[in-house]
Order: C-alpha cells, then sequence, then structure tokens
C-alpha cells in the first residue's frame, strides 16, 4: 500500500511529529490511541458507539484470540474485521507478552491453586501449551504467530518477542534480545516468503507455513475473494529491558530490519515511570524518521506527553477502558489540557473520579461540564453513581464511551500542540 506512513509536520521544539498511518481498513492520525480490543471487542461497546465516539483504531490480543475462537475460525468470515464488526484500523500483538508471563507464572498458579493453561514445553523456539478451553495443543513460535495474525487479519501485524520480565539480569535481558532478533529475522523471512507466494503462485521452498495458511493463500475464496494478507504490516519489536547499552543495541538492530513500522516492547512492566521514560529517550534518536513508531501498552495519561516528545506516534493501553469498568473517569474540567505550552499539563491525579464515591448519589451535576460526549451532555453523576453501585451494565458502557472520548480529544489537543511547535 503507497502511503503506509505520512508525516505532515515535524516539530521545532522536540521529536514529535505529526503523521497518518493508512491501511486498507482506515486510516489513524498520529499521535494517536489504539483502543484495547483484546478478545475482538472494545468492552461494552458496540462497533456503532466505537464509530460515534470517533474512534479510529483497535488492538487484538492474538494469544486471546487463538485460545478462542481460534485463528481459523477468524480466517473462514475474511479476517477480525469482518468477524467483529470493528471497520477500523486494526493492530493485533504477536502473543509473546502472554505466552512468556503464562510460562512465568505457571509455578506461581499452581502453587496458589489456580486454573491456568497447562504449559507444555518452553524452547528457543517459542512456548507451548495446552488451551483452558478444550486441551487443544497450542504453540507460539515466531512463524506460528506469523500465521495466527495473517488469520486473524490486523492491518498491523507485530513480530513474535520475548517481553523481559522486571526485573532482569544483563545476562537474561541481552539473551531475551538476541532471540528477539532472532526471531525478527524469521518472522520477516516468513512475510517475504508468504508474499512470494502471494504473487507468484508458487508454493515457499523453505519450511515454516502450515497447511493452514497454504490452503489459505491459494484458496481467496475462503475469504470472501480478499486476501487478507497483501495489506498486513510488520512491525518489529525493540527489546533490552531497563539496560542503556541493549535498548540502543536493539533498536540499532530492528530498525536495521526495515520493517514498515518498529514497535518498543517490554516497558511498563514494573519498573518506575522514570525508568520507563528513561528507555524509550535512551532509543530516541535512533528511530526511523520515515516509519511508525509504536509503544507497545502504554497509556497512562500522563506518559503520552513525555513519550511522544521522543517520537512516538501510537500507544495502546488497556487503562481508559479498564478504569472505565471500575468506575474511574477520566476529567477534563479544571485540568491543565487547557493550558496551551506546558509540557507537564498532566498530572495524572487531578485527572480522574471515582464515581463510586458516596458523595456524587446527591451530585446532579454533568460529570464533566468541559466534555461535550454523549453521557456528559445526557446524565449527572448522580445517576451515573447509582449504576454503578447497582451494577448495571449500562454504567460500564457510558463510561467506557466517556474516558475513550477523553482519549480522542487529548490526542486532538497534542496534535495540535506539535503543530504550534509547543511540544
Ligand atoms: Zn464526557
Amino acid at each position: 500500500m503507497k502511503d503506509f506512513f505520512r508525516v505532515s509536520h515535524f516539530s521545532k521544539k522536540s521529536k514529535a511529529r505529526i503523521g497518518e498511518i493508512n491501511t486498507v481498513h482506515g486510516k489513524l492520525k498520529t499521535p494517536g490511541f489504539i483502543a484495547a480490543a483484546t478478545k475482538g471487542t472494545i468492552k461494552t461497546l458496540t462497533p456503532k458507539q466505537v464509530n460515534e465516539i470517533g474512534i479510529e483504531a483497535a488492538c487484538f490480543n492474538t494469544y486471546h484470540l487463538v485460545t478462542h475462537p481460534g485463528a481459523d475460525i477468524i480466517a473462514k468470515v475474511g479476517g477480525i474485521h469482518k468477524y467483529s464488526g470493528l471497520n477500523i484500523f486494526a493492530m493485533s500483538d504477536s502473543g509473546g507478552f502472554q505466552v512468556f508471563s503464562l510460562a512465568r507464572n505457571q509455578r506461581k498458579a499452581d502453587v496458589r491453586g489456580e486454573e491456568q493453561p497447562l504449559l507444555v514445553k518452553i524452547s528457543g523456539d517459542g512456548v507451548r501449551f495446552r488451551s483452558l478451553h478444550d486441551g487443544q495443543l497450542i504453540e507460539f513460535t515466531p512463524e506460528k504467530s506469523m500465521e495466527y495474525q495473517l488469520k486473524i487479519g490486523a492491518d498491523i501485524n507485530m513480530a513474535f518477542d520475548e517481553c523481559t520480565y522486571y526485573p532482569a539480569t544483563h545476562e537474561y535481558a541481552e539473551d531475551a534480545m538476541n532471540r528477539t532478533h532472532e526471531w525478527l529475522k524469521r518472522c520477516v523471512q516468513f512475510r517475504a516468503r508468504q508474499r512470494n507466494f502471494l504473487l507468484s503462485g508458487n508454493p515457499p521452498r523453505l519450511g515454516g507455513e502450515s497447511q493452514g495458511v497454504k490452503n489459505l493463500l491459494s484458496s481467496p475464496s475462503t475469504n470472501n475473494g480478499q486476501l487478507v494478507t497483501s495489506d498486513q504490516f510488520l512491525y518489529g519489536i525493540i527489546q533490552g529491558a531497563t539496560f542503556e547499552d541493549l535498548r540502543k543495541k536493539s533498536a540499532e538492530f530492528v530498525v536495521a530490519q526495515n520493517t514498515p513500522g518498529i514497535a518498543i516492547g517490554g516497558v511498563s512492566v514494573g519498573e518506575s515511570k522514570k525508568e520507563m521514560r528513561d528507555q524509550v529517550k535512551w532509543m530516541a534518536d535512533y528511530l526511523p524518521k520515515d516509519r511508525p513508531v509504536h509503544l507497545l501498552g502504554v497509556g497512562q495519561i500522563d506518559d503520552i506527553i513525555d513519550l511522544v516528545k521522543y517520537g512516538v506516534d501510537t500507544f495502546d493501553c488497556v487503562e481508559p477502558t479498564r478504569l472505565a469498568r471500575m468506575g474511574t473517569l477520566y476529567k477534563m474540567s479544571n485540568n491543565k489540557l487547557q493550558m496551551t505550552n506546558k509540557s507537564q499539563i498532566l498530572n495524572d491525579k487531578d485527572l480522574k473520579i471515582d464515581i463510586t464515591r458516596t458523595e456524587y448519589k446527591n451530585n446532579f451535576e454533568k460529570l464533566d461540564v468541559n466534555c461535550n460526549c454523549y453521557v456528559c451532555t445526557n446524565f449527572t453523576k448522580s445517576y451515573l453513581h447509582h449504576l454503578f453501585k447497582q451494577r448495571e451494565i449500562l454504567g460500564y458502557t457510558l463510561a467506557t464511551h466517556h474516558n475513550l472520548y477523553f482519549m480522542e480529544k487529548l490526542f486532538d489537543k497534542i496534535r495540535e500542540l506539535i503543530i504550534k511547535d509547543q511540544i
């Protein structure tokens, strides 16, 4: 696809830039937010509501979708856009984060007697486990992750990586980084074979693809006449934990593989905010100017502006939707978002209210006088409080609506400030 990423303005003040990522399913203005659609849904919202809020992008979780309903089921109907009805810019992760957490948590879960998928094997190649749902053996290797993501059909795919836990030793972090680099090369090769197969019709000479993928590629009819492969873009993932030398080395390696986009992984896994920001700062000079940069799993409001300055274009984070379901709502009133030129405009603590607190029972004000969303124009704090106290499902929907609307407005404001060279 031509013009996958276009930058229209570089800030004179920092490495922040204004751009647009284009896919066949829609575009995403950058810097931009990718809402969590972990199991194939932005929780509590219909796709129609998603469009009404103005959400441009969704992030699907490969591990969850592979364990249920299975990548083949999604491929049968032509990919996740059709399956979920979310016909917007979509990203899928590699599954690496979950399968390695699963491997690490297995022992703890066994001790606690929790029900966890049964881990079969971890090797230099990946992870194998048995699904909780049906006992099926599921394997995650670089090639399998690519195959699953191909079938899921999101526009942006992530290379298979090992997300290093925190705190990790330098030795472990280096090993994990090297594995991630080897796997990236295998993902790139897989993509090249796949593309060659797609264009020439010749079966790939090297191994890797399962019969399932060969069938998918050679029988377009299984996808309602639309191959899901031709417009999927691969991102390599930078790892290296909290070590400056490793982060720089990894950034250099990953950027040199020429994937259409670059992602930064392994951050926000338990380290302090300063450590998290430092990691991105170390890599800032190595990040490409002509390709989009995604930061995996980060999106707390107070982090976003600082990270945009280092050249991060997109963020995905469960926080706005997860907080919403807990009754924690973002608030534009009295926050410093109204200010025009301060980088410390957002102090996380000033920006949230807990609607479950008793004080709101008698509060008939709008949730947020500075917000024009459907929720703030139609409902009072008292009503939202009531819905949450009674665990009415509408409460979760309204809270999610407002928090995601808030994120969209936050990014509008960030882009406005970058255009004015104030960030
Ligand atoms: Zn609102």
